[in-house]
């Protein structure tokens, strides 16, 4: 998996990469789906994988929705996946607080949307902010000063359309006024496709602003940290050479799976094209490229 720097190679033989690792991770945006549509062939592509009996999993940096939200966008798909094997940004911010014992008396200040409240509900943590604070509007009165609640002990942004300055300023409060108060960023993709007419702010853009008033680093749950990576490997006790990672972006999806060790394989059914890939500027090269995942059915047929 180190090639880094070896330019890659156009998959000829799936056979070889299916029988060369017992997982596949796949990300969703641009691999199994393009928004709310399904990519051709994904259905028959994860049948035939399973019954060679390789182990899928489904890894997202969409933070918006909770693994459960998830499992019902699959079954909507008519994809046959369960919640158990989908590990979204969401679940990673709560798996980080629970991994580190995050106290049970403190709380997380959400800045994002309903998918990350979900699951540190379901990790059994309290939280404040996310949507509830979207209506929120500060009133510039002369000494005025903002109150926030003390026993806030991490601060997770991730993804969210309802931003705005109450929450900049109380998740800054948070992490200025407590020195152990951590910053956690669900993801930093910089652009996401809400539409195809165009490139959208991504969850980076939220990140940044924290990242902009508090001149602190965030702790990064989603790809392309190795955070998710280590957690699969642990809970599923798999050997990371044993992984091929799937995915349609360099930044992320190639890089987690090269940072993780394991093989990566780049579809273009995403946001990169081959031209993106050979741009002599571009240094992240997977070990194998594709068009689409449903290759690995008619490449097999030739
Ligand atoms: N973040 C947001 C808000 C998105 O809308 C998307 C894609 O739809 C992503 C991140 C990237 O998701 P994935 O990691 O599945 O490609
Ligand atoms: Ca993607």
């Amino acid at each position: 998996a180190n090639t880094m720097n070896a330019s890659s190679q156009k998959l000829e033989n799936p056979d070889d990469l299916i029988d060369s690792v017992e997982t596949f991770i796949f990300d969703c945006d641009g691999v199994v789906w393009k928004g709310d549509k399904l990519i051709d062939g994904v259905p028959e592509t994860l049948d035939m994988l399973r019954s060679k009996g390789k182990r899928l999993v489904f890894v997202t940096n969409n933070s918006t929705k909770s693994r459960k939200q998830y499992g019902k966008k699959f079954e909507t798909l008519g994809l046959n996946v369960r919640e158990e094997e989908i590990f979204a940004s969401s679940f990673a911010a709560a798996a980080y607080l629970k991994s580190i014992d995050f106290p049970k008396d403190k709380k997380v200040y959400v800045i994002g949307e309903d998918g990350i409240l979900k699951e540190l509900e379901l990790a059994g943590l309290q939280y404040l902010g996310g949507p509830a604070d979207g209506e929120k509007k500060i009133e510039l009165k002369p000494g005025f000063l903002m109150e926030h609640d003390k026993d806030v002990g991490a601060v997770v942004v991730g993804f969210d359309r309802y931003i705005n300055y109450y929450k900049i300023q109380y998740g800054t409060l948070c992490i200025r006024e407590n020195p152990g108060c951590l910053f956690i960023a669900t993801n930093r993709d910089a652009v996401t496709h809400l539409t195809d007419a165009q490139e959208w702010a991504g969850g980076g853009s939220m990140v940044g602003a924290i990242r902009g008033s508090t001149q602190k680093e965030p702790i990064v749950v989603g790809k392309p940290s190795t955070f998710m990576m280590d957690y699969l490997s642990q809970k599923f006790g798999i050997l990371k050479s044993q992984i091929c990672m799937v995915g349609d972006r360099l930044d992320t999806d190639i890089l987690f799976g090269q940072n993780g060790g394991c093989k990566t394989l780049l579809v273009l059914s995403g946001v990169t094209t081959l031209q993106m890939l050979q741009n002599p500027n571009n240094s992240i090269q997977p070990d194998f490229y594709t068009n689409k995942v449903s290759d690995f059915l008619s490449l097999k047929a030739t």
